[in-house]
């Protein structure tokens, strides 16, 4: 399959100071109104099992390493996790989404912990950058299209500051149409258009203005309690993905 490539501008930050930017840019986003009342009004009411905790609040910025070769794409943050702790995948309970992943990514050798349940637990994560389709904990985890096409801004900030990247991987089918929806504004998709599911692969031009011409899109069911605790999604399903993921990052 051939794709045409439009050129790309050049960039003037890249790495850790990119990031740095990409960050202050995400934490001070209030784009999204609805989102950003209800962060606000969960970190006043809290839940009561953290009524001690200063939730973050905010929008949550993506986490890991700056020559990270993998990006792990989530939805967006759980309103008394990511949004209380301020980290992404971090804090929505024991067993919940963070720890499964971590727990995959710490299998795999590219996280130095297996949990996530706190923003100064430590954790580091090598050859890997974990962010979200939406920066903003939305109402019954779900952010309308609108706010999703209005925060794909700072993924790109972030993809930008990511030169090493090669492989993107989608958790759940939103993030997987967000990625789709980023790469389109840059280049043509191909046709048929992808599909999602556990596994899927798509390849694609890349969307940044540095790195590789091309990124691979692979496909992840989401490790939410749903998922995780019903049996769909499994370790040993992880396992076999982020093998995959490392494989195709080269
Ligand atoms: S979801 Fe994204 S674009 Fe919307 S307010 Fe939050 S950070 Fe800004």
């Amino acid at each position: 399959m051939s794709l045409d490539v439009p050129p790309r501008p050049p960039v003037q930050v890249i790495g850790p100071k990119a990031l740095r930017l990409a960050r202050q840019a995400i934490v001070g986003c209030t784009d999204c109104p609805r989102l950003r009342t209800y962060c606000a009004g969960v970190a006043r009411t809290k839940r009561a099992a953290y009524r001690d905790d200063a939730y973050w609040g905010r929008p949550v910025p993506g986490y890991g390493d700056p020559a990270a070769r993998i990006f792990v794409l989530g939805l967006a943050p759980a309103a008394h996790g990511a949004n209380r702790t301020g980290r992404v995948f971090t804090g929505d309970g024991r067993g919940g989404s963070g720890d499964f992943l971590m727990g995959a990514l710490h299998r795999a050798g590219v996280s130095n912990i297996p949990t996530s349940q706190a923003a100064d637990d430590g954790l580091r994560l090598r050859g890997v950058f974990v962010g979200a389709a939406a920066r903003c904990a939305p109402p019954g985890n779900k952010p309308t299209p609108e706010e999703v096409a209005a925060c794909r801004r700072h993924l790109a900030a972030e993809v930008a500051a990511l030169p090493d990247l090669r492989v993107v991987v989608a958790l759940g089918k939103i993030a997987w149409d967000a990625w789709l929806a980023f790469v389109g504004e840059h280049a043509p998709l191909p046709r048929p258009r992808p599909v999602f599911g556990h596994g899927a692969v798509a390849e694609l031009a890349a969307p940044g203005a540095l790195g590789p011409e091309r990124l691979t899109l692979v496909g992840c069911f989401h490790p939410s309690r749903q998922n995780t605790h019903t049996g769909r999604v499994t370790p040993a399903m992880y396992d076999a993905l982020f093998a995959q993921a490392s494989r195709l990052a080269g």
